[in-house]
């Protein structure tokens, strides 16, 4: 099995520290504002490697914080005029109701920034003890960077070339521009914990490297998160955890690619954040899943509204072809079946070929396509004996459903998922389900009458209004047009 480290910035055969036993991190949301559509594609990638490596026999302890101590979040709840503890403690149960909603499996560890200062201010001090660190007069710790002579390793910048550009009018008592703050003194009106320096809060990258060493240890095998955290993020927790432990701090360090909201970065300040609430409200969960899945989980994935037409295309094929196999097994007699596992062998091979490969979900998907179409030809073929196609049928599909459940999707029942998807396409163009039934009885009258120029406006008007007709032996269906 091979990820891509972004350390060697290559391709490396996993093998973790411990045998059979990976610890993996990923850093998490600063909870000041809804969660947006970035932050689901960086928790789907990682839950979808801890499902995949669980599938693989590893034991897998995963750990994904909450900051919930910051600038944005102070400055967001004295806009409300709340304590900040209190206003991030509602916004983490906020967020992990959306990402339950979005069936993203909650990770093994969940630690918090604000319940995590006793090991922060332990870390601390033991970097100044080292000489990695130092207070300042009015109470501010800083990370001297020229102390740790491997800075910039991950990002392969150079302490020095980083100079350029960077603000030279330093704040008060820090010695370098480049060292950055471990701890924060108090300003006035600040939430704060008492410390050997004064009263004050931690700065952001210590609570990772904090964190890590309690619930996973002083080395971890997978350190995870979106590809704008690796500078100066996780440089700062690299140079931390191993000014203080000596060691390797990660083996493998995988960032998840980006973003992009029509072509445009996702910010604030163009108002093009995309909540997943809001993506909830208009899409399926697993239709938002595959979209940003579909690539590999380096890529950056655009988001627009073909995109996600195309995604919700896709899924409907696969669930319907799911569905065609249940009508099929449903309506034959199968009695005394042995399962034929040949195909469902062969597709198992695939995903694991695919997903060894970098967790390779884009060719994962490949294969669902070709299994699908070859699923479809076994339905129509007619030199196949319903009890042969039996046989083939069930085990690929309990095998689908079982590996792309690893993907996170196939979670539903696909005659419920293709009746919401239905009755969604159905409101836009307002028009029910009855009344196209009524429709269509009543162009079964019509032909029954010999009267086919009736029988055809009657197709051509449901057919203006996205509505496509499918006449076989059994009688007449409609579908959705624009999900064909
Ligand atoms: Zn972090």
């Amino acid at each position: 099995m091979k990820v891509h480290n972004s350390m060697s910035k290559t391709k490396e055969e996993f093998e973790p520290i411990n045998g059979k036993d990976v610890n993996m991190y990923a850093c998490g949301i600063t909870v000041y504002d809804d969660c947006h559509i970035g932050h689901a594609k960086q928790a789907i990638t990682f839950d979808i490697i801890k499902r995949y490596l669980t599938y693989r026999g590893y034991n897998v302890k995963y750990a994904r914080n909450f900051t919930d101590v910051d600038d944005k979040i102070i400055a967001r709840a004295n806009q409300l005029g709340i304590n900040a503890l209190e206003y991030s403690k509602e916004r983490i149960v906020e967020v992990e109701r959306v990402m339950d909603l979005l069936g993203v499996k909650r990770p093994d560890f969940e630690p918090k920034a604000s319940e995590n200062i006793e090991n922060i201010i332990d870390f601390v001090s033991k970097l100044i003890e080292k000489g990695y660190a130092y207070p300042s007069s009015r109470g501010d710790v800083y990370f001297s960077v020229k102390s740790y002579p491997e800075y910039g390793k991950l990002s392969k910048r150079n302490p020095d070339d980083m100079l350029n550009g960077v603000r030279k009018d330093v704040e008060e008592g820090k010695k370098d521009p480049l060292d950055f703050a471990l701890w924060k003194s108090a300003k006035e009106g600040e939430i704060s914990w008492d410390s050997p320096w004064g009263k004050g809060r931690p700065g952001w990258h210590i609570e990772c490297s904090a964190m890590n060493l309690r619930y996973l240890g002083e080395q971890i095998d997978i350190h995870g998160g979106g590809k704008d955290l690796i500078f100066p993020h996780h440089e700062n927790e690299i140079a931390q955890t191993e000014a203080l432990t000596g060691k390797r701090f990660a083996k493998y360090w995988i960032h998840n690619g980006l973003i992009t909201i029509n072509g445009q970065k996702m910010s604030k300040s163009l108002g093009n954040s995309l909540t997943v609430k809001d993506a909830l409200a208009k899409y399926d969960k697993e239709v938002i899943k595959y979209m940003l899945m579909q690539k590999h989980y380096g890529s950056t994935v655009d988001v627009n509204d073909e995109e996600f037409l195309l995604a919700e295309k896709h899924m409907y094929y696969f669930y319907k072809t799911l569905a065609e196999i249940n009508k099929f097994v449903n309506s034959n007699n199968t009695n005394n079946i042995v399962p034929e596992l040949s195909l469902a062998n062969e597709l198992e091979q695939k995903f694991i070929e695919a997903m060894d490969d970098d967790f390779n979900t884009a060719q994962a998907y490949a294969n669902l396509f070709d299994v699908m179409k070859n699923i479809n030809l076994i339905i129509a073929d007619k030199k196949k004996s319903a009890d042969q196609k039996v046989q083939l049928l069930i085990p690929l599909k309990e095998k689908i459903i079982g590996l792309y459940n690893i993907l996170s999707i196939f979670e539903e029942i696909p005659e419920e998922f293709i009746s919401n998807l239905k009755k969604k396409y159905l409101n836009n163009i307002s028009i029910s389900e009855e009344e196209i039934n009524s429709k269509i009885e009543q162009r079964r009258l019509a032909k029954e009458q010999k009267d086919y120029t009736k029988a055809d406006e009657i197709r051509n008007s449901l057919d203006e209004a996205g509505i496509s007709l499918l006449d076989s032996k059994e009688g007449t269906t409609w579908d959705i047009k624009e999900l064909l």
